[in-house]
Formats: C-alpha cells, sequence, structure tokens
C-alpha cells in the first residue's frame, strides 16, 4: 500500500523543485514565464490563506479562551506569552545589532549612494497612535480589513464575556465551537495545498530576483540571514530545551512545514494555519496555541528586529553616521517597538523600519537602497518570526504545566 508523504516532505521536495526550476528559468532566459503563469497559483493559494485567517483568529482565539474556561488563566497566558515575545526581541535586536556592526567595522557592507535611493515615505503616526488605533470603532471594518491586532481585541472582549455571561451563553459556546470545527476542516484542506505555493512562489522568486542589486546588497543579506540563523538556533534550541525539555532537532523538524512556508509566503499571518498545525504536532496544548500563535503572528516578530537593527546599522553607514551608544540603544528600544506594530504580511517590516531610522535622524527614503531586495530579507525574516510563535506556544504550554 502506498504511504502518502507527511506535509513536511511534500514542501520540502516542493521547495527543492521550486528552485531547481527556477533556476534553469533564469538562466534559459524565461524567467518572465514564472511570473505569467506559476506565480498567479501561489497567489491563489496566499488568497485563500488570508481569506480564512480573520475567521481562523477569531475563532480560534475565543475557543482558546471557551476552553480555558477562566479569564485568570487566560491572563497568566497572556502575560507569560507577552513577556516571552518581549525578552526574544529585545536579544534579537541585541544580535542583529552586534552582526551589523560586526560587518560595518571590518568594513564588509558596501557604501551606496543614499542619492540614489528612490522610495516613496509611506505615512505612519508613530508608537501612541499605533496604540489607539488597536481598539476598533467598528468592528466589520476591522475584519474586512483584517486588522489583526483588533480582531484579537474583539476575540479577548467576546470571549471574555461569553464567559461572564455563563449559562445563558451557551448558544454561542456552542456555535463557537461548531464553526470554528468547519473552520478547521477548510483549514486542512487549503493546507494541503501548501506544496503548490511553495513550489510556484520559489520558482518565482529565483527566476526573477534581480542579480546585480542582490550582488551588491549580498554582505548586508549575509549579515541579517546569520542574524536569523543565529538567533534560531541559539535562542529557540534553547528555550525548546530548557523551558519545554525538547530536543532542538525535534523542535526544528515539527516546526519545518511552517517555516518552509513562512519563508516562501512572506507573510506569518498567511502561515498561521500551518503553524497551529505544527504547534500541535510539536505538543503544544490546543487552547494555548489557539491564543499565543495569533497573537504572536501579529505582534512577535523577531526576524523583523533583526533586519531593522541590521538595516539601520547599513543606512546609517551609508549616510556616513556613526552611531554613538546612546543610539544603539535607541535602534533596541524603536526596533522592538517597530516589530510589535509590523502586520503578519509581507514586506511590512520595510514600511516600520521607517519609525528606527527617524528616531535616529536617517532620512526615511533611504530605505530606497534596499527594496529592490526586500523579499529575500522577508523570506528569513518571516521564517524567523513563525519559529518564534511556534516555540512561544511550546514553552507557555510546558510552564502551564501541561505536557
Ligand atoms: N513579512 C513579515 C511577517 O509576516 C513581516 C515583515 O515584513 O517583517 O512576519
Amino acid at each position: 500500500m502506498s504511504k502518502k508523504l507527511s506535509l513536511p516532505a511534500q514542501v520540502f521536495i516542493a521547495l527543492i523543485l521550486g528552485i531547481a526550476v527556477g533556476l534553469v528559468c533564469y538562466f534559459g532566459g524565461f524567467a518572465s514565464l514564472t511570473a505569467d503563469f506559476l506565480k498567479p497559483f501561489g497567489d491563489i493559494f496566499v488568497n485563500l490563506l488570508k481569506f480564512i485567517v480573520v475567521p481562523v483568529v477569531l475563532l480560534s482565539m475565543i475557543d482558546g479562551i471557551l476552553s480555558m474556561n477562566d479569564m485568570r488563566k487566560v491572563g497568566s497566558v497572556g502575560v507569560k506569552t507577552v513577556c516571552y515575545f518581549l525578552v526574544t526581541t529585545a536579544i534579537a535586536c541585541v544580535i542583529g545589532l552586534a552582526f551589523a556592526n560586526i560587518f560595518k567595522s571590518a568594513g564588509l557592507f558596501p557604501i551606496l549612494d543614499p542619492e540614489s535611493a528612490e522610495y516613496e515615505v509611506k505615512e505612519f503616526g508613530g508608537f501612541m497612535s499605533t496604540l489607539v488605533s488597536i481598539f476598533p470603532t467598528n468592528m466589520w471594518k476591522s475584519f474586512t480589513d483584517a486588522n489583526m491586532l483588533q480582531v484579537i481585541v474583539i476575540s479577548l472582549f467576546f470571549g471574555g464575556s461569553i464567559l461572564a455571561a455563563g449559562e445563558k451563553a451557551k448558544l454561542c459556546r456552542d456555535f463557537v465551537s461548531s464553526a470554528y470545527s468547519v473552520i478547521e476542516k477548510l483549514m486542512g484542506f487549503i493546507i494541503s495545498l501548501a506544496p503548490i505555493g511553495v513550489f510556484t512562489y520559489m520558482a518565482w522568486v529565483v527566476a526573477t530576483q534581480g542579480s546585480e542589486i542582490l550582488v551588491s546588497l549580498l554582505l548586508v543579506i549575509v549579515c541579517a540571514y546569520l542574524g536569523y540563523i543565529v538567533h534560531a538556533v541559539l535562542v529557540y534550541s534553547a528555550s525548546a530545551r530548557i523551558f519545554a525539555g525538547m530536543s532542538p532537532v525535534k523542535f526544528f523538524t515539527g516546526a519545518f512545514a511552517a517555516m518552509i512556508f513562512a519563508f516562501t509566503s512572506t507573510s506569518s499571518a498567511a502561515t498561521l494555519p500551518v503553524s497551529k498545525e505544527c504547534a500541535a504536532e510539536l505538543g503544544a496544548e490546543d487552547d494555548i496555541a489557539a491564543f499565543v500563535l495569533p497573537l504572536g503572528s501579529t505582534i512577535n516578530m523577531d526576524g523583523t528586529a533583526i533586519y531593522q537593527c541590521v538595516a539601520a546599522v547599513f543606512l546609517a553607514s551609508c549616510a556616513n553616521i556613526s552611531l554613538t551608544i546612546t543610539q544603539m540603544i535607541i535602534i533596541v528600544v524603536t526596533a522592538t517597538l517597530a516589530s510589535i506594530g509590523t502586520a503578519g504580511v509581507s514586506g511590512a517590516g520595510m514600511i516600520m523600519l521607517a519609525m528606527v531610522l527617524e528616531a535616529l535622524g536617517i532620512p526615511v527614503a533611504y530605505i530606497g537602497l534596499i527594496v529592490a531586495v526586500d523579499r529575500i530579507f522577508d523570506m528569513g525574516r518571516t521564517c524567523l518570526n513563525v519559529t518564534g510563535d511556534i516555540a512561544c506556544s511550546v514553552c507557555v504550554t510546558k510552564w502551564e504545566g501541561k505536557k
């Protein structure tokens, strides 16, 4: 009897095939075919994920809260989760800064002319207005805009209120649990299409990323990826081992499908359904994962923080600005906040980089120097972001005294 390949194995094969086809198209001179005929299938897959992400976050968080059956437990899980996120993100900033400074001092960063930067500066309101905007004025608008922070707030309020209403809310409880079972089935179906998404996106990226700009920024990319790898190996291996008593190999094998999917889709939010499968595989408690993962895919961005630190130091060196220790501390604080404010969608971390640059007095338009290769940075940072969410769900499960 033929045995079906596991999802991680399918995703891995899709990745290798995607790279092979991408290289053939690149060297064969028909890269545009991948954009015209392969990428659209990846887009369909990501559209499907995006279309279920709001009901998944809403229902899985409310269902998680109802299963915990106690707002104190929700509070305890919430505090542990946020502490884990903040500490690991701050460590990520330190790692990012360390690598960036080593590369800069060794003269490995290219010096590009900032005047050549072309970037249309996008408005962003700063920290306080981000805080205010977390609270929705119109629930339906939060859903249609897929504003995940607002959806999380709505889930917390409704989950808490259903618990508080006790017996009278039985109908609502049953509705949430029944609707969530339906969404889980749908999610399972969409995830089974993940290899198609991975294959088509990978082929497109490999075939179309401009090689000239890639070569000139190669060392900056290498610097960021060293930061991502060291953070994963040090922080997630250590937390899996120390807090969850799990071997790092087991952890990374379990998280593999979500990591590859995040790498190719560059969206933590779109990867959420796959992360849920992986976290369950690794033994994270359902109600805890249902709470931690949506929150993590919205506010926990260690890869983004590393990227923002590396980019800030690199752009400062292009602008001939030597950063002082105080400015380094400013980078750690602003990159932590900026990564929290970054939405789990493709390219969002680059837009939030503006917050770090503004705090340092570097013109935001300099982002134009690295915009062309943002997808390459984004693949690694999203992969790390998602791995951090899964690591947190496993650790919090253990801290809450579950297996
Ligand atoms: N694409 C990243 C994510 O979804 C966010 C970013 O651009 O840094 O996690």
